[in-house]
Order: structure tokens, then C-alpha cells, then sequence
């Protein structure tokens, strides 16, 4: 299964409006941090240029980022979305 982002521009305007609709559509990867995010987080919002989004935690996980402790983006659960792939219970 192929699974496209959106737009980075789209998610950048999603993550500052903390837009729920985009919650499980990607996380994002601060750079400057080497945190992944949910979009929707309560932390303060990274520069644009410090953002990688991607389309799961696996992904994530594999560049080198450490998952965020305010949203636990590896607990997100959204049926119809990229977690359908499966990953195995912590
Ligand atoms: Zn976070």
C-alpha cells in the first residue's frame, strides 16, 4: 500500500492550526529537536524549515527521532488511517 502525503505546506498550515482532521494524516519531525510530533500537539510549533513530515511512526522512528511525551504520537489510534498498516503494541 502507497500512502502520499499531502502537501508539506498543507501540513505546516494543519500543525499551526492544531487541525484535528489532520491528526492521523502524518507526523512531524523536528528537526532541530529530534522529537516526532502528533499535528496536532500542544508543544510550541517548530520553524517550517525544522519540519519533516512523514506518514508513520515507523518511518519516524527510523530516521532517528524519538517520539514527543506531551502528544505520544505511537499512540495514536484512528481507524481509516496510516496506522491501519499495524504496528505491534508497545
Ligand atoms: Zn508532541
Amino acid at each position: 500500500m502507497t500512502y502520499v502525503l499531502p502537501d508539506a505546506d498543507v501540513l505546516y498550515q494543519a500543525l499551526l492550526a492544531r487541525d484535528p482532521r489532520f491528526d492521523a494524516v502524518a507526523l512531524v519531525c523536528v528537526t532541530s529537536t529530534g522529537i516526532f510530533c502528533r499535528l496536532t500537539c500542544p508543544a510550541r510549533k517548530p520553524k517550517r524549515e525544522n519540519c519533516e513530515f512523514r506518514a508513520s511512526v515507523e518511518a519516524c522512528v527510523a530516521a532517528g527521532f524519538r517520539a514527543c511525551k506531551r502528544c505520544d504520537p505511537a499512540g495514536v489510534r484512528s481507524p481509516g488511517s496510516w496506522r491501519d498498516g499495524g504496528l505491534s503494541e508497545a
